[in-house]
């Protein structure tokens, strides 16, 4: 019996496209199909905790000098900067929870995802989610009613020169629709798995 490896799902996309809750929406479907089948990776980031954000929940809090310190030690298989700060992905556990199986979900910025696909090649699969449209970017990102005119208009700009890099990724989807976005995730985890290079060897034991 071929032993399962897990499979990372690399998401990115602009700020405001819906990127966590597509995710929280595709986790709970493979969890509904198969109860334990995804693991949570906890990033490492210099940026200071919001509101009720714990340690070692939502993130590891650290400072720069530690973050450094974890890159020369080999501990971050990949990082990268965003809004001035550090984010990072641990190496030991991802490996860990690949070995068990287990597949995992990554919202991480373009540079995050790309690396990982450079690291990890088959055992990743890159998706881009864009928006329906700019307008109805434009009008989720006003929607969440915290930021100022002058800081949408640059997460806007910003949201355009992502959307460029699009062709970068291996799969593109549309969020119109969160359940549909989501499935689409799914078929495309699906399709990943049944990939003949993946499958060769159980296709082997029954010569
Ligand atoms: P926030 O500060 O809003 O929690 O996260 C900002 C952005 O950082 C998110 O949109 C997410 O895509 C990205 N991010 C979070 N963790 C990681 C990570 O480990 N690596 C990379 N490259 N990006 C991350």
């Amino acid at each position: 019996m071929s032993i399962y490896r897990g499979l990372i799902v690399a998401v990115s996309g602009p700020s405001g496209v819906g990127k966590g809750t597509v995710l929280a929406r595709v986790e709970e479907l493979l969890e509904q199909a198969n109860p334990g089948s995804v693991g949570h990776s906890i990033s490492v980031t210099t940026r200071a905790p919001r509101g009720q954000e714990q340690d070692g929940v939502e993130y590891y809090f650290r400072t720069k000098d530690e973050f450094e310190q974890m890159i020369k030690d080999g501990k971050i298989v990949e990082y990268d900067q965003y809004v001035d700060n550090y984010y990072g992905t641990p190496s030991d556990p991802l490996d860990e929870m690949l070995s068990k199986g287990q597949d995992v979900l990554f919202d991480i910025t373009i540079e995050g995802s790309l690396a990982l696909n450079r690291k990890f090649d088959v055992d990743t699969v890159t998706i881009f989610i864009l928006p329906p449209s700019m307008a109805e970017l434009e009008s989720r990102l006003r929607g969440r009613g915290t930021e100022t005119e002058e800081k949408i208009a640059k997460r806007l700009a910003q949201s355009r020169e992502e959307i460029k890099r699009a062709g970068e990724f291996e799969y593109i989807i549309t969020n119109d629709d969160v359940d549909r976005a989501a499935r689409d995730i799914l078929a495309i985890i699906t399709a990943e798995k049944l990939k003949a290079s993946k499958n060769i060897n159980t296709a082997k034991e029954l010569e």
